[in-house]
């Protein structure tokens, strides 16, 4: 198998799958639980917590344990809902999220709450003229992604902080950092980030478990309400393994950030591409030039990418259409549609997206199984 979707989820990593087993095997007693197996659970969640702010350079008290990026999202959207006042009840995201923030949105404006969308430039960026006009509304929280899920497009948090300084300083910043955390250096205090969420399975951590960063002054309401876990935000049973297993991958993942190769990944992107333009092809880069190198999009004009997927999936290669949570909706991709792509580029997208784990021999063999796949179609 040659598995070239990390951006909807990756493998775990061998710390991460170590912590896992063991602590469903030895720390498996209830953390609210006042008994000594039910403390050595707590610890761990709390020690996890210490690591992650560790590497955010925040408090341990700032990070909320979730069940990952979607739900963290809700809970700062729909916080504002209900926690702020009347009059700063205006959002401003872009029309290029992931659908956990457009989905809410939506939501949120049948709800009586103004939503401002901005679109993004084909460079998949947020023009300063733009930005600037949209932030003018007086936004009372602003919400974006650090790296698009569909393009790699970067948003640079720190700039987005700083124009929000500077035009309308009591507006919160939250970004969704699903697709850059463990990758990208963040740091909420430096960038000005306010809330910032996250999942462990898009980092070679498990499913089912995320964070939320929030000031510790934040305006924060649950969206569970329950036995009060989490500082009361976040009822539930908590997640002692997964959250363990987190913290691991987490770990992981900046040990790679500062030690590893970190031209690898542009290694990867350069090589297949390199490959599939020696070919004949006729195919258009959707995705930056200077956008995340972990995520590459690509459009074969007049071929029906499920068609081109199902004949990579025959030969062990898997890929994705746009974004996997879309991926069984055939419609024109949203976000190429909002970067000014035509229908028949945004509708033949495909998306690549490399992990520090795959190797150049793995995208060399992709890259031909793409040739030969759309010399056939
Ligand atoms: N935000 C972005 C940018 C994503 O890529 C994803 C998942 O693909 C999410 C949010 C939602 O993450 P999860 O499905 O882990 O809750």
């Amino acid at each position: 198998m040659i598995f070239l979707d990390n951006a909807s989820t990756t493998s775990l990593c061998d710390k991460a799958r170590d912590a896992l087993i063991y602590h469903l095997d030895h720390t498996n007693g209830n953390p609210s639980s006042l008994h000594n197996y039910g403390n050595e659970a707590k610890r761990v969640i709390e020690d996890s917590r210490m690591k992650i702010a560790g590497l955010l350079d925040c408090s341990a008290k700032e990070i909320y344990f979730t069940s990952g990026a979607t739900e963290s999202i809700n809970t700062v959207l729909k916080n504002f809902w209900h926690a702020y006042p009347k009059a700063a009840r205006r959002i401003l995201t872009s029309t290029a999220e992931h659908s956990a923030t457009t989905e809410t949105c939506k939501f949120l404006k049948s709800n009586g709450i103004e939503v401002i969308n901005i679109s993004p430039s084909e460079n998949g960026r947020y023009s300063d003229e733009k930005l600037r006009e949209a932030l003018g509304s007086k936004p009372g929280l602003v919400s974006l992604m650090h790296v698009n899920n569909e393009t790699g497009a970067i948003t640079e948090p720190r700039k987005i902080s700083e124009m929000i300084k500077s035009i309308c300083p009591r507006a919160k910043l939250h970004i969704d950092a699903a697709q850059s955390f463990g990758k990208f250096g963040l740091s909420p205090y430096k960038d000005g980030i306010d809330y910032l969420s996250a999942s462990a399975h898009k980092l070679h951590g498990p499913k089912g478990v995320g964070l939320l960063f929030a000031r510790r002054n934040a305006l924060l309401i649950p969206l569970l309400h329950g036995g009060g876990q989490e500082s009361k935000l976040r009822s539930g049973t908590e997640n002692t393994a997964g959250i363990a297993a987190f913290a691991e991958a987490s770990d992981e993942a900046w040990n790679w950030m500062i030690n590893g190769d970190l031209s690898h990944i542009k290694i990867l992107r350069t090589a297949f591409l390199k490959e599939l333009s020696a070919s004949h092809s006729n195919y258009l880069v959707n995705s930056p030039d200077d956008g995340s190198d972990y995520i590459l999009n690509i459009s074969f004009i007049g071929i029906r990418p499920e068609v081109l997927l199902r004949c990579l999936d025959s030969e062990g290669i898997y890929v994705s259409t746009s974004s996997a949570c879309s991926s069984r909706n055939r419609k024109p991709s949203r976000v190429l549609k909002a970067m000014g792509f035509d229908d028949e580029r945004a509708s033949s997208a495909i998306r690549i997206s490399f992990s520090r784990y795959n190797t150049i021999d793995e995208v060399t063999i992709a890259a031909k199984a793409f040739v030969k796949a759309v010399s056939f179609l």
